[in-house]
């Protein structure tokens, strides 16, 4: 699975590993207990070399969990990938990120994790006041649902902008225009 990974991170080729298109296929199915699991498979594994989508899996993974209703499972992920956010100080993700989770969480009815969530993250946070008043960036051209290339599900928070008009999936790392799809 390594040696799949580090294909993985040429930009733009044709190598997404399909554990990624099998996990986005499944959680777009509402398959998300299995989409849970290979999300955590690729979390850690992208994880464990430090790559810079590990957050972004982690969230996923806790997602697909909390969506499949095992929320001790998808609690820890959460926290991992908002943890690794603090870490390294990607504050603007950070915002999106938690606003996102805790949305979900309450939108479940599980305001008790949210609001642990949110009293750890604060616990965790050198400036937490200055976080939470960030404004975030100004609006971006639409983009496809989801990306040609890995099929994941394409939010405006996940994605970096390369120009003005392209951005790069941040599962997989591809080019996406608006348009595309
Ligand atoms: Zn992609």
């Amino acid at each position: 699975m390594r040696r799949m990974f580090r294909r993985q991170i040429r930009k733009g080729a044709g190598h997404i590993p399909p554990i990624l298109q099998e996990a986005n296929f499944a959680f777009d199915k509402g398959e998300f207990g299995r989409a849970g699991e290979l999300f955590e498979q690729i979390a850690q594994t992208v994880d464990a070399r430090g790559g810079p989508r590990a957050p972004l899996f982690h969230l996923q993974a806790g997602r697909a969990r909390i969506y499949a209703g095992q929320t001790a499972l998808g609690i820890p992920s959460i926290k991992r990938g908002l943890a690794l956010l603090v870490e390294r100080k990607q504050f603007q993700r950070l915002i999106q990120a938690r606003r996102r989770a805790l949305t979900e969480l309450r939108e479940r009815g599980l305001n008790e994790e949210a609001a642990g969530i949110d009293a750890w993250l604060k616990s965790i946070s050198p400036e937490s006041s200055e976080f939470e008043t960030q404004i975030p960036p100004s609006k971006k051209p639409v983009l496809p649902t989801h990306c040609p290339q890995c099929g994941a599900a394409l939010k405006p928070d996940e994605v970096e902008w390369l120009d003005e008009i392209t951005a790069e999936c941040g599962y997989c790392g591809s080019p996406v225009r608006e348009g595309e799809a």
